[in-house]
Parts: C-alpha cells; sequence; structure tokens
C-alpha cells in the first residue's frame, strides 16, 4: 500500500456533518482530507432533506392551487406533470451539490472518491492508499432500517419514494414518524390514495399530544387514512397489488396498495471502522462519544447520524462546529437544548425545547399556553388557518420552555422559538419584543406573552 502524506484533519463521510466540520477546519487553517464513497452532501442532500422538500414544496404548491380553484379564484384543469417536478428537483439536487463541492475546493480540502476505512493508529486507508492524520472525524451517516418480515424485498424505501417512475394510486406506509408522515403528506397532495400503519397508538409520541391531535386530525382531513397499534406482517405480491398485513387490536387486516413505504426509522453505518481502533459503540450501533464528539480511541471523533442519537442535519452541523472547536481550540459551542425539529407534512409541525411532562421531570412547574393561527390576521389574509402555536414556560420564573407549532410555514418560524428557549426569554423579553405585522410569527408573541 503506497502511503500519503500526514494531514491535520481526515474526515470519513462529506454529508452535512463530515463537509461542515471540514470547511470549518479549513478555515482555521488545517490541512483537511474528506473522504466520500458516493456524492458529497450525503443523505440529506442527495436522498433526504432537500429532495424530499422540494417534492414537499411543490406539493404544497398544488394544494394551493386547489384551494383556489374550489374557492373561485383560479380556473383551470389543475393537471401536473410528476416528471417535470422530478426533473426540477433533480437540477437543484446537482446545483447545490456542485456548490458545496466548489466551496470545499476553493477552502483547499483534498476531497478523495472512494469507500475510506479507519485503521488503527491515525490512518485511514481508501483505494490503496494509507492517509495519516493527527485527528480523524468519521461522519459516515446512517441507512433506513429495513424490517425482517415476509416480502421486505417488495417494499421501499425513502430513497425509492424520492425517484418513483408514477405516482402510486394507492400508497401504504409503515411508520408515522418523520419520514412516513412527510411522504404521506406530499404523496396525497400528488393524488395518492395514502393509509399510515403505526406500532405506536398516536403521532410524534415524544412530542405534544395536543399538537400531535391537530396534526393527525388535519392529515385525516386531507384523506390520510391512519391505523394505530399495528405492525405490519408481511408483504405479498398479488393481483390486487401488493398488499400488506398487519396484526392491530382487533386482529389482523390486509391493505392493498401499489407501493409500500418502510419508514420505521434509520440506523447508524459503522462499516468503515475495522477491528482494533478501540472504538466503542452502543447497543443500536452508533459511536459512543463524549460532549466533546470525541470516541473512545485517541485522536479520533463522530459526528452526525453515526452517533446513532438526534439524526438531524443541524443536529450534525452542530457536532462538527463542536468537534472542531475541540481540535482547534476556537470557536463557540452551539447550545445542544434548543435543537429544532421539524416535520414538513401540511399542515407542518415544528417543536423545540421540552413539552410539559418533561419540564415537569425535570423539576418545572409547567404552564400551557396556546393561540390558534385563527385568531391572526396574517393566517386569514394568506387564506390559511390550520393549526395552532403551543408555549410552554415555567410558571414560578416566566423563563419559556418550549414551543410547538402546527401550520402552514411553522418550520421558518421555530428559528425565533428556538432562539428564545437557548436564551432563557421570559415573559419581560417578549414585552419589549417588536414582531413585525401582519406576520405569522406574531404568534410566537402573543403565545409567550397569553
Ligand atoms: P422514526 O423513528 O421517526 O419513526 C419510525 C416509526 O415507525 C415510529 O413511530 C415507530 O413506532 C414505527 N414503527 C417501527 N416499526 C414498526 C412496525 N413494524 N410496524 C409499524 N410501525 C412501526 O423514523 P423515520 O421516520 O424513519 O426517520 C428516521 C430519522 O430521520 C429520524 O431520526 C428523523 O428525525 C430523521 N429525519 C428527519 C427529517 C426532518 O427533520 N424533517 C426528515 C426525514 C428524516
Amino acid at each position: 500500500m503506497e502511503d500519503k502524506k500526514l494531514y491535520d484533519l481526515a474526515v470519513i463521510g462529506a454529508g452535512p456533518g463530515g463537509a461542515r466540520a471540514a470547511e470549518l477546519a479549513a478555515k482555521r487553517g488545517l490541512s483537511v482530507v474528506l473522504f466520500e464513497k458516493d456524492k458529497t452532501g450525503g443523505t440529506c442532500l442527495n436522498a433526504g432533506c432537500i429532495p424530499a422538500k422540494y417534492l414537499i414544496g411543490a406539493a404544497h404548491d398544488l394544494e394551493r392551487i386547489r384551494m383556489m380553484t374550489r374557492d373561485g379564484m383560479l380556473r383551470g384543469s389543475g393537471e401536473f406533470s410528476f416528471r417535470a417536478i422530478q426533473r426540477g428537483k433533480d437540477a437543484a439536487v446537482e446545483r447545490l451539490r456542485r456548490g458545496e463541492e466548489s466551496s470545499l475546493d476553493s477552502l483547499g480540502v483534498t476531497r478523495i472518491r472512494g469507500s475510506a476505512k479507519l485503521l488503527p493508529g491515525k490512518t485511514v486507508e481508501c483505494g490503496g492508499t494509507v492517509y495519516s492524520a493527527k485527528n480523524i472525524i468519521i461522519a459516515a451517516g446512517s441507512e433506513p432500517v429495513r424490517l425482517n418480515i415476509p416480502g421486505a424485498e417488495l417494499m421501499t424505501d425513502s430513497t425509492g419514494m424520492l425517484s418513483p417512475e408514477r405516482v402510486p394510486a394507492r400508497l401504504t406506509v409503515i411508520g408515522a414518524g418523520v419520514i412516513g408522515l412527510e411522504f404521506a403528506s406530499l404523496y396525497a397532495s400528488f393524488n395518492s390514495s395514502v393509509t399510515v400503519v403505526e406500532a405506536a397508538d398516536a403521532l410524534l409520541p415524544n412530542d405534544l399530544p395536543e399538537a400531535a391531535t391537530i396534526l393527525k386530525r388535519e392529515l385525516e382531513t386531507r384523506g390520510i387514512r391512519f391505523i394505530f397499534g399495528a405492525n405490519a406482517e408481511k408483504v405479498e405480491k398479488t393481483a390486487d397489488g401488493l398488499v400488506l398485513t398487519v396484526n392491530n387490536r382487533s386482529g389482523k387486516e390486509t391493505i392493498a396498495s401499489d407501493a409500500v413505504l418502510c419508514a420505521v426509522g434509520r440506523k447508524p453505518v459503522c462499516d468503515c471502522v475495522s477491528e482494533g481502533c478501540g472504538i466503542e459503540f452502543d447497543k443500536r450501533g452508533g459511536i459512543i462519544t463524549d460532549d466533546k464528539m470525541r470516541a473512545s480511541a485517541d485522536g479520533i471523533y463522530a459526528v452526525g447520524d453515526v452517533r446513532g442519537g438526534t439524526m438531524l442535519a443541524h443536529a450534525a452541523y452542530a457536532d462538527a462546529q463542536i468537534a472542531i472547536a475541540d481540535i482547534t481550540g476556537e470557536g463557540a459551542i452551539p447550545d445542544t437544548n434548543a435543537i429544532p425539529r421539524c416535520v414538513y407534512t401540511d399542515p407542518g409541525y415544528a417543536a423545540v425545547g421540552m413539552t410539559p411532562a418533561t419540564a415537569k421531570e425535570k423539576g418545572f412547574e409547567p404552564v400551557l399556553k396556546k393561540t390558534p393561527f385563527s385568531a391572526l390576521g396574517m393566517a386569514h389574509a394568506s387564506r390559511d388557518t390550520r393549526g395552532a402555536c403551543f408555549a410552554v414556560s415555567d410558571k414560578k420564573s416566566g423563563v419559556c420552555l418550549g414551543f410547538f407549532l402546527v401550520g402552514t410555514g411553522v418550520h421558518e418560524l421555530i428559528d425565533v422559538c428556538a432562539f428564545a428557549v437557548s436564551k432563557d426569554w421570559r415573559r419581560g423579553d417578549w414585552e419589549t419584543h417588536i414582531a413585525a405585522h401582519p406576520t405569522l410569527s406574531e404568534i410566537i408573541r402573543d403565545t409567550a406573552l397569553r
């Protein structure tokens, strides 16, 4: 094997976590080599957030057109071309990938295309060459969990549902988590008849039940059918398409459809770590790190989904920032207690901070306040009054503990909520804050001051 020069930092994986780490390190003057076996941008850019949000955006536009047609404001056939939407999505992804690559190149990051392997002694092998580095960051991401049931090979995963040849007339989704809900919502807009099968008893079981109930009702109003307390048992190919058998409280039920999406979670991808590197894994296969993202071997860090914790691109960005601050001794540490969570359904869901139940466990005396969007001028002006904002605060101190929103565009409103939670805003802070009128963001101040 050929030996190459020593780098300050080697990064395995060019998804949000790895690419952000490489950029931050290069900006601070470190020599960086970045390995990627597939495409720059990882799952988020190529098979996750960005292409999904493009489809979700088009689906939302379609719903707005339908609403205007229903209200007599627009006349037309309302026909759409799924192929043209797919082309637009692919072009947006391509443009962003080129931008990301040129940004890494202009910072002087050495990009190596190939499957990298972490070896003992702070070295990485890729394509027969061994690279040494003073520090190494593993940012190899995650992959969909596959259900081990008969007929599992007939199901598709989230990547497959981003680029199907055609819109399935009937879609069954297994799992009412983030991925399942987003695909259910967007395909309902593209005219699929959608059924969601979920093992738990409710949507988003770890979030605010009051908000999850509104979201469920709105999605049902859009024609999405939910079956809760149901475990997927098998999939069969029949003359009536793919038939999924589920085991629910009242016995067995079968659902026939043209596509079955399996969205039951994601798991860390750690096959880049070879034996003898001294890396420890948790029960779910994630790399164990301390709060500085240090893995159990000297000079080895892990960031993003590979840690098996909060599998969100912005959590991976935060991990990368923390790891680079530790390596270089420079840079601020992000507040990981205020990581926003967004579900891009129609209407959407966005949350940050604690539910009343969690707040109580932590010794607070939580107060829950609510404002419906129908109380807002801007919601009426934009002809969409669905949903509400919930705020959780501590009765004694008045400090903001959490926000939960259901409605259109709420993922754009959650940023100010994250700011307020992170900075421990109290009633008096909201009193001095001026929100622009008319905007949907007024709902946050209104709820906090209720
Ligand atoms: P998830 O863990 O959010 O949800 C999976 C759901 O499947 C759970 O509700 C679980 O109860 C259910 N389930 C599991 N086994 C089942 C079975 N046999 N039958 C029926 N239901 C079953 O996982 P996900 O939705 O696949 O998402 C994976 C990760 O990707 C998450 O960490 C998520 O945060 C992330 N992600 C985030 C976004 C976003 O931020 N908008 C978008 C996509 C993915």
